[in-house]
């Protein structure tokens, strides 16, 4: 669909007013509730106040906007044929394609606000960590345009196994360290007992908080989870609204995967508040891998939001922050817990979700990408894999149901993993776990 930047909202969508209960606070680990000023040192004072915020749309800074539509958006919103014809469904499969931006991602819709509201705010650098390296590229464009310098703690094994987002947050003037790295104490602590520490998403949230700590003018980032990211990502569910309208379509199901949750929140809590005011029906579906079921097995308590501990304990469905998380090819979701706002949602019923194993999502995603072109990240096949069993249930129950789906991320800088399971080597992770 060629339509224009009209179609680029002017707002975010809040959900914490609409909720159907009050969201529990954080808390700290000995009891009391966070107060937002204490997190002022950590966040930028803009983000911390959207946090906390109750109101229903937040305005989105002209620049900022002007920065969405210079990189692409609105996204497109594609239709799957190939896909419906291959299944024999009635029901039609729309996708919005978040892959189509710069760093191939949605991760972008909130790296631009964050880095901007720091720079207002007088910040020099953020800080952030990365896995596999989505949010670390998103964040290092971010700051390229909107001039705050970005420094990377990257897991180690990553930083040197899968070196191309590396390059590319280079490329885009970021500072990447192999976290544990000699920067910081924590870091340097770590490779005296052990050298060749491979590291991990907590060992680098730890550095990047210390590192925070000691710079002033310093500011953390995090890419999912937390309210304020949840809230950026929804311009993708608004410019789908207004997509389908223009095709005289509404969707009955809203599909999407789930690691912190930011993509499926994206898409789906535009339409979500629809529903809880009333006026629709739509069924929502939320994709997770087996061997990481926050969603589907998770405890709904406080717990840490980070490996480490760091954190203040937060009320979410999880499985520990302890929990061993099996080396998934899926990087993006393998987190132990998940939104607070998604997890009372599933909490309350209103989100279904749903586990697949890795060898299944493979199929689906190579599936999709002969009959669709698009080869989707690992993370985004999961998505897939609930599209097709929504299709196949349509088609059995003889419904003409609309189906739309976040395609969160593209998977060419995933080949390796590809690769992997082409070449038999996919580990059978969930059989093992399950
Ligand atoms: C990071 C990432 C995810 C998972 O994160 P959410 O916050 O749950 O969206 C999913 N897909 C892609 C392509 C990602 O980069």
């Amino acid at each position: 669909m060629a339509l224009g930047e009209e179609l680029v909202p002017k707002f975010w969508i809040n959900i914490l007013p609409s909720l159907p209960k009050a969201l529990p606070k954080p808390i700290k680990p000995d009891g009391p509730v966070v107060k937002p000023n204490e997190l002022e040192r950590i966040f930028a004072g803009e983000l911390v106040r959207q946090e906390f915020s109750s109101e229903e749309r937040i305005k989105i800074p002209e620049y900022v906007r002007d920065i969405y539509i210079e990189l692409g958006r609105p996204t497109p919103l594609l239709r799957a044929r190939m896909l419906e014809s291959f299944l024999h469904t009635p029901a039609r499969i729309f996708f919005k394609y978040e892959g189509a931006m710069p760093t191939g991602s949605h991760k972008i819709n909130t790296a631009i606000p964050q880095a901007y509201y720091n720079s207002i705010e007088g910040i020099e650098r953020v800080v952030t960590e990365t896995g596999a390296g989505q949010w670390g590229s998103a964040l290092s464009l971010a700051g390229a345009l909107v001039g705050v310098k970005v420094r990377v703690f990257m897991v180690r094994v990553s930083y040197y196994q899968k070196p191309y987002r590396r390059t590319l947050m280079q490329v885009y003037g970021a500072e990447v360290y192999p976290s544990p790295s000699e920067l910081t104490e924590f870091g340097s602590s770590l490779l005296r007992e052990y050298p060749e520490n491979p590291g991990s998403l907590g060992i680098a949230i730890s550095e990047a908080i210390e590192d925070v700590l000691r710079a002033e003018k310093s500011r953390y980032c995090l890419g999912s989870v937390l309210n304020h990211v949840l809230l950026h990502q929804t311009v993708i569910g608004q410019e789908a609204k207004v997509q389908l309208e223009l095709l005289g379509e509404h969707p009955d199901v809203i599909i999407g995967c789930v690691g912190g949750g930011s993509n499926f929140a994206g898409l789906a809590y535009p339409f979500i508040v629809d529903k809880l005011l009333g006026k629709r029906s739509t069924r929502f579906i939320a994709a997770e891998p087996k061997a990481v079921p926050s969603l589907t097995s998770g405890d709904y308590r406080y717990d840490y939001g980070d490996t480490a501990g760091l954190t203040p304990l937060i009320k979410m469905l999880t499985l520990g922050h302890n929990y061993k998380i099996p080396p998934i090819h899926a990087g993006g979701l393998r987190y132990h817990g998940a939104a607070p706002t998604l997890s009372l949602l599933v909490k309350e019923g209103l989100i279904n979700p749903v586990a697949y194993p890795q060898k299944k999502v493979f199929e689906a995603g190579i599936l999709f990408a002969k009959l669709e072109g698009i080869l989707p990240a690992p993370e985004s096949a999961h998505a897939i894999k609930a599209v097709i069993d929504e299709a196949i249930r349509a088609r059995k129950e003889g419904t003409k149901e609309t189906i739309l789906f976040n395609l969160s991320g593209h998977g060419l800088l995933d080949l390796k993993s590809y690769e992997d399971y082409l070449g038999g080597k996919t580990k059978s992770v969930d059989k093992t776990f399950y």
